[in-house]
């Protein structure tokens, strides 16, 4: 067969990403522009200032990655784009560039849902074997998604309330960590330990998460230990915040893992960067027998490659969009 190369285009937050996939698999070429910095002077997003940064720098973002490449939009065989979900404005910017290319290059245009795009970071390199339970854990998600094949998904479960990368954020911002919130408290935990008494889980026979309670519960510990004048251990609330947030998605993998008999697990979204997080989760497949995939972590935050791996089947099964297409600021898996 005829190999696949296609163009694809991120912008759903504050990243400019474009990439050339072949066959879904192969990473050709892929550019991340990240508006970081920018945003962390706000303590955020901005979604004004990001939707203005994707106008300024897509067309050299573009460039650069064709320069990559050694080829020319003429020699791609589609153009993937994120059309939801995220900050409406910034994705806007990507579908309409994509729509311009589709149009005055010819191409079939194919749209993908960003979280779509971060369970198929898993297909980049490595293989993707069905059935799989995927954990979708990010900033806006936490979803426990099971797959029979491609774009075959059944939710198992959600949050309730906070996603867990947003419960990261605010427990990063109440003990004064920077922007983004995540990283920072895996690197704080790491010199600390888990001494503080946090509420753990409760268990019940769904598959759904709740992380308010856990982010409320570090709030007020913080606001009552300062209003008394006591120091807070920095490292160690991180640490003992990270440890419960971590037990959170590791027990109700683990009803799955009981329950399904899959031998499959993959991590995806934003979350799954962290460390400690993929050392317990491996601990637990090697325990149910089950293989652990990771994908690599410049695959794990935004990026456009996830996006061209997840257009791919797509584009086997000729799923495409029209110039019609619009972005969405909200949408799940399924
Ligand atoms: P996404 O929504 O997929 O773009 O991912 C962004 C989210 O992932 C934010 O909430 C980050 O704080 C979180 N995140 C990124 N890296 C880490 C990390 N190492 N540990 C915990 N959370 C992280
Ligand atoms: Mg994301």
């Amino acid at each position: 067969m005829k190999d696949v190369y296609i163009l694809s285009v991120e912008t759903s937050c504050d990243e400019t990403s474009i990439a050339i996939v072949k066959n879904g698999t192969e990473v050709v070429a892929l550019t991340i522009l990240t508006q970081m910095d920018t945003h962390a002077n706000f303590g955020g997003v901005v979604p004004e200032i990001a939707s203005r940064m994707h106008t300024e720098n897509i067309t050299m973002v573009l460039e650069e990655t064709l320069n990559k490449a050694h080829m020319k939009v003429e020699d791609v065989d589609a153009i993937a784009v994120t059309y939801c979900p995220g900050l409406l404005g910034s994705l806007l910017v990507g579908v309409e560039f994509a729509k311009v290319l589709s149009y005055v290059y010819k191409k079939p245009l194919i749209k993908v849902n960003h979280l779509i795009g971060h369970i198929y970071a898993n297909k980049i390199d490595n293989k993707m074997e069905f059935p799989v339970l995927a954990l979708v854990i990010s900033g806006g998600h936490t979803e426990l998604i099971k797959m029979t094949g491609d774009y075959e998904f059944e939710k198992l479960g959600e949050t309730e309330d906070d996603a867990i990368g947003e419960a990261f954020d605010k427990v990063a911002r109440v003990i004064g960590l920077p922007y983004p919130g995540g990283p920072n408290i895996e690197k704080l935990a790491r010199d600390g330990h888990d001494t503080y008494k946090l509420p753990k889980p409760v268990m019940d026979d769904t598959y759904n998460f709740s992380y308010s309670g856990l982010k409320s519960s570090v709030i007020n510990l913080v606001n009552n230990e300062r209003q008394r004048g006591n120091e807070i251990r920095k490292e160690d609330l991180a640490c003992s915040f990270q440890t419960t947030a971590v037990e959170e998605l590791t027990r109700k993998l683990e009803l799955a893992l009981k329950n399904t008999d899959i031998k499959n697990v993959i991590i995806a979204g934003g979350v799954s960067a962290n460390k400690y997080l993929r050392g317990q989760i491996q601990e637990l497949c090697d325990k149910y027998d089950a293989k652990l995939n990771l994908p690599e972590f410049i695959y794990c935050t935004d990026n456009a490659a996830m996006i061209g791996a997840a257009a791919y089947p797509l584009y086997l099964k000729r799923d495409f969009a029209d110039l019609e297409l619009n972005a969405k600021s909200t949408s799940s898996i399924c």
